[in-house]
């Protein structure tokens, strides 16, 4: 018996079922969570979804989101929960230990654990996978797993409709190079189970507030700068400028990825001031890896077009350290 069908015996019995994301959950990590959620609770186990950190507003309107917990408002709750569960379920990222103190008392917790996730170099320390870089999103991973519990599963519309908005999340609506003949399988199988496509669409793409739309405007207009010999470019945004748009978590989801649209641009950083550190985002449309990047000189990773990382330095120091070592390296690749 292969290990994933030990898996699927062990839940015939009704279990008791913590699922957990990344911090700062974003579409493909609350799509694909909750459509697990929906999918294990129907199938009658007493489950808890636990965010590490909340959520931003843009997702509220995802079926069950008001369901979930998050760590730092119901720590206690969740504790309770993970100390009786039976298994842990881990979506979009793996590496407990980098995921807050949430994630600091789960790698130290010796229950079983199972993997749905498309990050490259996970941890070794789960006992059930479906994990490969191969999946667009976790929820090519999610449906690989209720495929195999439930050939109907899938056709539960609230869990579709959550897939679909993961996909679409994580793809940038079907575009990036991840995306393969699997996700269109996969989506043609959401589509039968009667998603209403244009309007997770515009949940997912068409969500601005004004002034999102005014801080991009300003990001796009004061703040972009182009390293022409590098075929880079990069948005800083200082704590007061965040301020001035009177911008809230979520404010720059996407942005980085707009720099791309120019010609010969293979690199976009956003580069934002937080409270206590500076979070970097960096995106690449060709063969860069800037997971690599982010791992070696800002103390992250992540896919190799799409990854991030933080600096302890002030913003100015970080955004020169991030010239150089971006005039450094992009002499190795070119379009
Ligand atoms: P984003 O730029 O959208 O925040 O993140 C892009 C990708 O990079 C995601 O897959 C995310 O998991 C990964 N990522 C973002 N920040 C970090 C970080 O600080 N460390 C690591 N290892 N990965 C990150
Ligand atoms: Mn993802």
């Amino acid at each position: 018996m292969n290990n994933n069908q030990k898996l699927k015996e062990f839940l015939q019995e009704k279990k008791s079922i913590l699922i957990t994301t990344h911090v700062r959950p974003d579409g493909d990590a609350i799509g694909s969570s909750l459509a697990l959620y929906i999918f294990l609770k129907n199938a009658g186990h007493k489950v808890m979804l636990a965010f590490p950190t909340s959520y931003a507003s843009v997702y509220n309107w995802f079926p069950e989101i008001n369901e979930s917990k998050v760590f730092s408002s119901d720590e206690k709750e969740i504790l309770n929960f993970t100390e009786q569960a039976d298994i842990i379920f881990v979506v979009d990222f793996n590496q407990l230990s980098r995921n807050g103190d949430f994630g600091k008392i789960l790698s130290k917790s010796k229950k079983t654990k199972v993997l749905i996730d498309h990050h490259p170099e996970p941890e070794d320390i789960f006992d059930y996978h479906f994990w490969t870089t191969k999946y667009s999103a976790a929820a090519e991973g999610i449906y690989d797993f209720i495929k195999l519990i439930d050939e109907n599963g899938i056709k539960n519309l609230d869990i579709a409709t959550c897939l679909y908005a993961a996909i679409v999340f994580d793809t940038g609506s079907f575009r990036y190079q991840s995306v393969s003949k699997k996700t269109h399988t996969i989506t043609a199988d959401l589509f039968e189970a009667g998603i209403d496509h244009d309007k997770i669409q515009q949940h997912v793409n068409d969500n601005f507030t004004e002034n999102r739309m005014k801080l991009w405007g300003y990001c796009l207009n004061d703040k972009l700068t182009i390293l022409h010999k590098s075929n880079a470019a990069y948005i800083s945004l200082s704590k007061e400028e965040f301020a001035n748009f009177d911008a809230k978590a979520g404010y720059t989801e996407g942005l980085v990825n707009l720099p791309l649209g120019i010609e010969n641009i293979e690199i976009s950083v956003l580069i934002v001031e937080k409270e206590e550190q500076i979070k970097l985002s960096f995106r690449s449309k060709t063969n860069f890896p800037v997971n690599k990047f982010a791992k070696q000189y800002f103390n992250g990773g992540g896919h190799r077009n799409a990854a991030g990382g933080e600096s302890k330095l002030s913003l100015e120091k970080t955004i020169k350290l991030f010239e150089e070592k971006v005039k450094l390296e992009m002499g190795e690749y070119s379009l």
